[in-house]
């Protein structure tokens, strides 16, 4: 029986020759040559570390890299980037090894949408690799069209590289699921896979622990949990090692294969070979980069209900640090109706930021659009809206603003204001009348001053008309719908 239960393994061992070790959606970081672990170094590190345990944490740089195929609005949440380097942070609390981005995301046009680890080797890390940081290119797809093979992520190993050509890729529709990230910076700083065989099966009594397998004893012998035997997060399956012992291996870890769900810890093995690791290969990664600038916006009013047609006053409070230079700072309105998913920026600002100028204010008048009537509204005030400048942290440039506009204290039909200087409005709501709308100013003798055409699609109808052309006098104007002929007319003061 027990015989029976061992072929199984072997079997499996064959479909990871045939698919790499991996099935897409899985890391694809493979190990393909051997390669030079001190053992006696490593046992020597250990007991050193153990002695000089100190609470000190390593704050190390990323540079992350937002490589795009083609130009345009970025298709990854620069927030998601961020909220998951908390998740890894959280996940590398334990080891003592916390990780910031050393600047802000930085966009990159790639020109293809798909790359394996050699093309993104020379196309991507070879240009734009940024010195003494782990770099990590967020790509839409990793892998070979004709291999069709894609992975989640690949990194290189602190043993089988140099610090230029060390970096790390991931798939952008895995770079937020949880664990994959700190996955791959677990490779990245020497960790092997649980499952590991290059250098041999690791056996479930642990004889050959520090051997073979992940070279790591406290994590359990484990068969690949890529193939099968998860539930939930629970190992179920019954395979057995070479030497007849069945698996009890520990999907919560985070270098094994199971669901990106189920990762969530390292082993104590495991941060010592991080930190062996760090101290042979990769005590070179910055830990600061305060050198770049630093600008915020926020309000401290940030709920508004106007009618339609209102000017917002928007006191905004910007903070900037670090400025060593002068800087053109772009700063767009953006607005979102509740129920829609499409943003329209409605206002667009320049603001000059100059050395030595750290905090100010300033009021904005934003005109809320006619064309929008009732209803709730969320308006962003965005700095540096295309990322083109690289900062500490892109987070504190956003200010998001709840705007009610509420009509229901204007009358059905209205003008104002009356008399008028500058700015006339005219305010409608009637489910009756729609299409299109002629719009016309006339003196008291019928002669026509202004005269253009709009359209009415809503409900609610607001048009606004720049009489402040005309002389002192009163006047009358009159919508008229193209649809049912229907004409509404208006007397109004000019002053
Ligand atoms: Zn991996």
């Amino acid at each position: 029986m027990k015989k029976s239960v061992s072929l199984i393994p072997a079997f499996l061992f064959m479909l990871c020759i045939s698919l790499p070790g991996q099935k897409p959606g899985q890391c694809g970081t493979l190990l393909q040559s051997p390669f030079d672990f001190d053992i006696k170094a490593f046992d020597a590190f250990k007991k050193r570390r153990a002695a000089q345990r100190t609470n000190n944490v390593l704050r190390l740089g990323i540079t992350a890299h937002v490589v795009q195929e083609v130009a345009g609005a970025s298709n990854i949440d620069i927030e998601d980037l961020y909220r998951e380097l908390d998740q890894v942070n959280d996940i590398f609390l334990s080891t003592g090894i916390q990780f910031f981005f050393c600047g802000s995301p930085r966009n990159l046009l790639g020109g293809r949408s798909m790359y394996t680890y050699a093309q993104a080797a020379t196309e991507l890390n070879d240009r734009h690799h940024v010195p003494n940081t782990i770099n990590i290119f967020y790509l839409d797809e990793i892998g070979d069209a004709e291999l069709s093979i894609a992975a989640c992520g690949i990194s290189t190993f602190p043993f089988a590289s140099s610090e230029s050509n060390r970096f790390i890729i991931m798939q952008k529709n895995c770079s937020t699921n949880g664990s994959t990230l700190a996955h791959e910076i677990g490779h990245f700083f020497g960790l092997l896979h649980t499952h590991e065989t290059f250098r041999g099966i690791e056996l479930v009594d642990g004889s050959n622990c520090d051997s073979a397998g992940d070279l790591i004893c406290d994590t359990p012998a484990d068969p690949n949990l890529a193939f099968t035997g998860v539930v939930g997060c629970n190992y179920q399956g019954n395979f057995a090692d070479p030497s007849g012992n069945l698996y009890r291996p520990d999907p919560s870890n985070i270098m094994s294969y199971a669901p990106s769900t189920c990762r969530k810890k390292f082993t104590p093995g495991q941060i010592d070979l991080m930190h062996f690791w760090y101290e042979m290969e990769l005590n070179y990664l910055i830990e600061d980069c305060d050198f770049f600038p630093d600008f915020s916006i926020k309000t401290d009013q940030t709920s508004f209900t106007i009618n339609t047609g209102q000017t917002l006053q928007l006191p905004f409070e910007f903070s900037n640090s670090g400025i060593q230079q002068e800087y053109n700072l772009d700063l767009h309105f953006q607005l979102l109706a509740e129920n829609e998913n499409i943003t329209f920026t409605i206002q667009k600002e320049e603001l000059q930021i100059l050395p030595g100028q750290e905090d100010f204010t300033i009021d904005f008048a934003v005109p809320f659009p006619l064309s929008r009537g009732t209803g709730r509204y969320k308006l962003t005030a965005v700095l540096d809206p295309e990322s083109s400048i690289l900062e500490r942290d892109k987070r504190n440039n956003i200010q998001i603003l709840e705007v009610i506009v509420d009509n229901s204290q204007l009358q059905d039909q209205v003008l104002f204001p009356n008399p008028v200087q500058d700015q006339l409005k005219v305010f409608l709501r009637d489910q009756r009348s729609s299409g299109n709308v002629f719009v016309e100013v006339a003196d008291l003798y019928g002669r026509t001053y202004s005269s253009f055409k709009t359209f009415k699609s809503n409900e609610e109808f607001i048009v606004e008309v720049d009489v402040s052309s005309l002389e002192y006098g009163t006047y009358v104007l009159t919508l008229l719908f193209e649809r049912n002929d229907d004409k509404k007319s208006f007397l109004f003061h000019k002053w």
